[in-house]
């Protein structure tokens, strides 16, 4: 429904309780889109087969309307960018001003930091795959909330499902709760390994939380020699 329509909606129905009408037949709840992941061939599908996969995830995601109030507001929806067959996946919380225009994930400020981290790593953005559990912008860059999370939560679930990476960073406390399923806080999440499916999965703080704490990227750096060492990349 659009901005438009749903506004249309309101009026009508405020039109039909002024003239008395208090009940409304109720109808069908449109059922949320399958998911629409073929089953993947025997062993790793190819990368052209996952990017054409994540396609059709990225169609319904700009076409998504499950929060209205971020779709009505929402210059761009933002995806994902990377490698289809990374090894490494970023997740992180909801796109910013910068990203919302731009339709891709972290390249503001936060996002340049991230970059930097990435480097420093030793690979670069095209290496690894990047993503956000909200693929709308939350107005004022508010956190996004439990319900807008569970709404989006079968993309990102999908998109990992696809790409299949073998290690997942969740950057930041809204990533690592909603991809670990926990209300633990980020301080007591870093520093330890969990699984999600087949990949293993660390946590670290989100890059907006080191431009106002510059301090933490100490923290940062140590979550990323722990995960690099993991993956058995020599920095
Ligand atoms: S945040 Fe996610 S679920 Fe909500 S409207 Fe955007 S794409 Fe849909």
């Amino acid at each position: 429904m659009t901005c438009r329509s749903s506004r249309a909606l309101q009026q009508r129905l405020e039109s039909l309780a002024s003239a008395g009408v208090t009940d409304l037949p109720r109808s069908r709840a449109p059922a949320l889109p399958t998911a629409v992941v073929e089953p993947l061939a025997e062993g790793r599908p190819s990368e052209s087969g996952r990017e054409a996969a994540l396609e059709i995830i990225r169609a319904e995601v700009a076409a998504c309307r499950r929060c209205e109030a971020l779709a009505c507001a929402r210059t761009n929806t933002v995806f994902g960018a990377g490698s289809a067959a990374a090894r490494l996946c970023f997740l992180g919380e909801a796109p910013g001003a910068d990203e919302d225009v731009s339709g891709v994930p972290f390249v503001g400020r936060a996002g340049q930091l991230l970059t930097k981290i990435i480097e420093a790593c030793t690979l670069s953005r095209d290496e690894v795959y990047i993503l956000n559990v909200l693929k709308c912008r939350p107005p004022g860059n508010r956190q996004p909330s439990p319900e807008e999370v569970a709404k989006c939560r079968e993309y990102f679930e999908r998109q990992l499902q696809v790409v299949a990476p073998e290690f997942i960073c969740c950057l930041g406390t809204t990533a690592a709760q909603a991809l670990l399923h926990t209300t633990e806080p980020i301080g007591r999440l870093r520093g330890r390994w969990f699984q999600h499916g087949a990949a293993h999965v660390i946590c670290t703080y989100h890059p907006s939380y080191l431009l106002r704490n510059p301090a933490a990227k100490r923290d940062v750096w140590d979550d990323m020699k722990l995960l690099m060492a993991r993956m058995g990349v020599r920095l």
